[in-house]
């Protein structure tokens, strides 16, 4: 290892790399292909000085990690976070790889983010933050290298600066150098929705296999923003009782089962979980260890571990989130028949509209809502389906099985390109 290298190496890209090093070993993956993969390819760290609305000037530092191009240019978000690291976002660049090849999507993986506290800003602040940071990151990106999209604490907004000062630098707009903009200015229908409703399609297949005697299985969600939310939506809609909900504030639950709909109402006017009238609160750290049948981790890394894994209850874990479980406590649910689904296949759905609304920003044509589901639950199922049928031929659990595709295509891509020169 190289002294650069080191810089890279926090828990979670530790633990990118160890699901990526185990795979490996079972897949007999060529060794110079696996040592490339292990790595970044590319990786910019940027100051972001901006002044602040009491007119001092303050720098943060940003961050945008390019791990592998060999099926087509960049993807992944931005996230504005006062945990962002190189690590981080390094480690959740390998995992826009695997994910965009498990989902056949012609991208590999990048990710970016802010170090600073986005609660704590006004909305001047975020703003002049992203623009100087896409200023700083302009020349690594754009439709043919690398296409940023929000990830936590950004969104359409966000999505829409960005392409706004990348826009004024180059003399017209372009749309497709980032997604998840809003519908107006080159946006597409059904973005907001994909990530939370691809979590949900998962869960109803995953639980139609696994658990087809369970009539109405019961969930616990911890996070209740884009993916929490809309997951939470999609799953109450499809008949599952919803009984307990966390977010940053804190956590409630309700035994016979929580309104989605009118907790959505309340949290609009409310800004939080926290008060909905119609449940009792409870410890947030309780959320994992309840007796429900899908556990949905949908806010943040790191958050089932060794520590908590072996009270875990529930039948099937869903990744709503990026690394919620950690290798050590998936191994721990694994040896309890705990089924995991993945955060490469589980809440992919984000990453599958953001390529439809790239495709559809290049062409300056656009699609329909209903278009835009279909072809989004098409390669959903067939991702799920993938993953599934390789688990039960190589008796695997649906991790690695995920692994395996997403870490083979592009291995095989990378063998029929070469080593440049
Ligand atoms: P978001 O900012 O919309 O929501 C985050 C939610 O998590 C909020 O409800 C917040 O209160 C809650 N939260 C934060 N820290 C918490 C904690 N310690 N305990 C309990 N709740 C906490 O973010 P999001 O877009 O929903 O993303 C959530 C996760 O899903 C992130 O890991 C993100 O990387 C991943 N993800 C998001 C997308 C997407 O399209 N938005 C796609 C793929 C993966």
């Amino acid at each position: 290892m190289l002294d650069t290298q080191e810089y890279y190496l926090n828990d979670t890209y530790r633990m990118a790399q160890r699901q990526l090093d185990d795979v490996a070993k079972l897949m007999n993956l060529d060794a110079g292909v696996h040592e490339r993969l292990r790595w970044p390819r590319k990786s910019i760290i940027v100051s972001v000085p901006i002044r602040l609305d009491n007119g001092t000037v303050k720098v943060f530092p940003g961050y945008r990690v390019q791990h592998d191009q060999t099926l087509g240019p960049c993807k992944g978000g931005i996230r504005f976070h006062h945990e962002v690291s190189l690590g981080e976002v390094a480690a959740l660049a390998m995992w826009m790889t695997w994910k965009c090849s498990l989902l056949n999507l012609p991208y590999g993986g990048a990710k970016g983010g802010v170090c600073c506290f986005p609660e704590e800003m006004s909305i001047g602040e975020q703003e002049r933050i992203a623009r100087r940071y896409t200023t700083e990151i302009l020349p690594f990106i754009g439709p043919e290298k690398d296409i940023p999209a929000p990830d936590m604490y950004t969104n359409e907004q966000t999505m829409a600066w960005i392409m706004d000062t990348y826009s004024n630098f180059v003399g017209h707009a372009v749309p497709g150098v980032v997604t998840g903009k809003p519908v107006v200015v080159g946006g597409t229908e059904g973005r907001v929705e994909a990530t939370g409703r691809g979590v949900a399609f998962t869960i109803k297949r995953a639980m139609e296999r696994l658990h087809p005697e369970l009539e109405t299985p019961t969930v616990a969600i911890q996070g209740f923003g884009n993916v929490g939310s809309v997951s939470a939506k999609y799953l109450h809609q499809a008949g599952y009782k919803i009984v307990a909900i966390s977010d940053v504030r804190g956590a409630i639950h309700a035994e016979g089962g929580i309104n989605v709909p009118d907790l959505l109402s309340y949290v609009k006017a409310n800004g939080s979980i926290v008060g909905y009238p119609h449940a009792e609160r409870m410890d947030a750290s309780d959320i994992f260890e309840l007796p429900v049948d899908v556990l949905v981790p949908a806010a943040v890394a790191n958050v089932i571990t060794a520590e908590n894994a072996p009270r875990v209850k529930a039948k099937l874990v869903a990744e709503g989130a990026n690394g919620p479980v950690t290798p050590d406590a998936d191994a721990i649910l694994q040896s309890k028949g705990v089924a995991i689904i993945p955060g490469i296949l589980c809440n992919a759905g984000g990453v599958v509209v953001s390529y439809f609304e790239w495709v559809q920003d290049i062409q300056r044509l656009f699609w329909a809502e209903g278009e835009i589901v279909q072809k989004l639950d098409t390669l959903m199922a067939k991702a799920f389906d993938d993953v599934y049928a390789l688990h039960l031929e190589k008796q695997v659990d649906l991790r690695t099985a995920a692994m395996m595709l997403g870490v083979g295509r592009v291995a095989q891509a990378k063998t029929l390109r070469g080593l440049y020169p």
